[in-house]
């Protein structure tokens, strides 16, 4: 027997008529390049985003043609995101901080027809102009400037109204956007999320036990709109009719600070360096802003120490820790602490929630090492494998990408973790950050969260590094703080307590700064360069 349901479909426009329609009045606030502040309100982009549909539409845009994007985090942005797929095209978002061939590989293999582009961008995008095939470059005038000659101007672009826009007839499981992976390993690679996918997470983000977000939030994603849709941000505030906050092109500790204060944000997200950024401010000068007395902040894309969640905490600001990839669009899980487990002493909370979480409605999870599927044990490490209706199942055109499919239907997402009998999960590693030493296993990313709690670090990372007798062995790069001091002996007698002897670190050297990718986490393949030949020069004995 069938539901007597009706079929309606899960796509963007319905999201952008409810929103412009029940939401109004809600305001928009975006730091421009200048620093001031641009304020409108839903109804004020709901009509341009209309605007630009229709002149896409005119343009010529047919279904499915690509629409590149090459922003930063702002209202003309957002406008981007609902008039794009609203239109029949597709919002590709061009990651502004990858190197220019890969700007160029990306805006070709996607095979964008139209650029959209901040005038601040221009002088990134001139680098790659004669080598990227796209028809049409329109600008947004973010700094007040006219646009150079030779672009369209977006604002002109869009100054037809279209209230009476009839969208195109879209079917829910249409591309609505695409997104490359910043490539850390090889080229990038074209995620396709379908109008399904998009509002199916959005429903499932904004749930009270995920990210909680409501109508009553104000939202500042500073995770950028380029990388995995700034989480799905964008389209979740849009959904629930959340306050927007957008950074601009600010993305510097003391800007974010003043903005979250003057807008009393309640809500944010990003990735663990920028945190650690706000937290060292904190301390700097505390009591100094006046932040919103319930803020929290999703924190995720490499793991959330829990340094930073108890720093955090002492500036009253909660830090929910959560897991995804550009893959998966990118929610996968939550670390939210289940009621029962609220009667935990502090520290075995803090165990839980620097977990990256058990996964939200609709994710599956397992995590397989070559006996099968693990127990659920907290212990034994496998790769973390996914599937679910927001979850990548092919590469766009890229037939040949088989080794991130299993047979039997689920995502390999190349992580390192383990599951408890609470069904959270741990992220151990990248299967390629892993160490592999004598035969064993030893987690990269414990001993960095474990060591960037001493007192003398700022931050550190973890590398396995070529090693005449155990294959491969663990050296800690770190960061100090200014003035501080640090020996071997020193990190040792810290971690002792916590490792086995065998996981210690052979060797700790120190560096200015870390190198990373452009999603702002550690570049370890360029550590591992730098020091490959460590443990062969030193002839380490362990
Ligand atoms: P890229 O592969 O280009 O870095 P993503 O930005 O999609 O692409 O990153 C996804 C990866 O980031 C995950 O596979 C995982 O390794 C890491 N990651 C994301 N969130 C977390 C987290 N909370 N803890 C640890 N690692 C994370």
């Amino acid at each position: 027997m069938k539901g007597t349901m009706m079929q309606y479909p899960l796509t963007l426009p319905h999201l952008l008529e409810r929103a412009g329609r029940y939401f109004g009045s809600v305001e928009i606030v975006t730091r421009m390049p200048d620093k001031s502040l641009h304020r409108y309100t839903y109804a004020d982009f709901t009509r341009r985003a209309r605007s630009l549909a229709q002149a896409l539409r005119r343009a010529g845009l047919k279904k499915g043609d690509r629409v590149g994007t090459l922003m930063w985090n702002h209202y003309a942005h957002l406008e981007a995101y609902f008039g794009i797929p609203v239109s029949g095209g597709v919002l590709h978002t061009v990651n502004l901080r990858l190197h220019p061939n890969e700007i160029a590989y990306v805006i070709n293999h996607g095979g964008d027809r139209f650029l959209i582009v901040d005038d601040v961008l221009l002088p990134l995008l001139e680098k790659v102009t004669d080598r990227i095939r796209v028809e049409r470059v329109i600008v947004v005038p973010l700094t007040g400037q006219p646009v150079p000659s030779g672009y369209e101007d977006y604002e002109q672009f869009i100054r037809e109204p279209a209230d009476d826009f009839t969208y195109p007839k879209l079917d829910e499981n249409d591309a609505l956007g695409m997104c490359y992976t910043s490539g850390t390993t090889g080229r990038p690679k074209g995620v396709v999320y379908s109008h399904r996918a998009v509002v199916l997470h959005s429903f499932a983000s904004a749930m009270a036990d995920t990210l909680g977000v409501s109508g009553r939030d104000a939202v500042l994603p500073v995770v950028p709109m380029f990388h995995a849709n700034a989480w799905g941000l964008p389209f979740t505030m849009t959904m629930v009719g959340a306050k927007q906050v957008y950074p601009g092109p600010h993305l510097d500790p003391v800007s974010l600070l003043d903005l979250m204060q003057e807008e009393q944000v309640t809500f944010s997200a990003g990735v663990p360096t920028i945190w650690f950024g706000i937290y060292r401010e904190l301390e700097k000068r505390p009591g100094h802003w006046r932040l919103h007395p319930k803020l929290r902040t999703v924190v995720g894309g490499a793991a959330a120490p829990e340094a930073l969640l108890r720093g955090m905490d002492r500036h009253g600001i909660q830090v929910v820790h959560a897991w995804g990839m550009t893959e998966t669009t990118p929610l996968g899980t939550v670390s939210v602490l289940k009621p029962h487990l609220a009667n935990l002493t502090e520290d075995e909370q803090y165990a839980y929630r620097t977990k990256q979480g058990i996964p939200v409605p609709f994710v599956d999870v397992r995590v397989v090492n070559e006996q099968g599927e693990v127990p659920p044990d907290g212990v034994t490490m496998g790769e973390l494998q996914v599937r679910g209706p927001w979850i990548a199942g092919a590469y766009h055109d890229k037939p040949n990408i088989r080794d991130s499919f299993t047979e039997d239907g689920w995502f390999r997402t190349g992580d390192v973790a383990t599951i408890d009998e609470e069904g959270y999960v741990k992220i151990t590693d990248r299967t390629k950050d892993l160490i592999k030493s004598g035969g064993e296993w030893i987690s990269s990313v414990d001993l960095e969260n474990a060591i960037m709690a001493h007192p003398a670090v700022e931050e550190a990372a973890v590398i396995g590094i070529a090693h005449p007798k155990w294959q491969e062995r663990p050296l800690a790069v770190v960061v100090k703080k200014e003035g501080a001091t640090l020996t071997l002996e020193e990190l040792h007698a810290f971690l002792t307590p916590k490792f086995a002897k065998w996981w210690l670190p052979d060797d700790v050297v120190f560096v200015a700064e870390i190198p990373r990718t452009s999603a702002g986490k550690f570049l370890k393949s360029q550590l591992r360069e730098q020091f490959r030949e460590h443990f062969m020069t030193k002839g380490v004995n362990t």
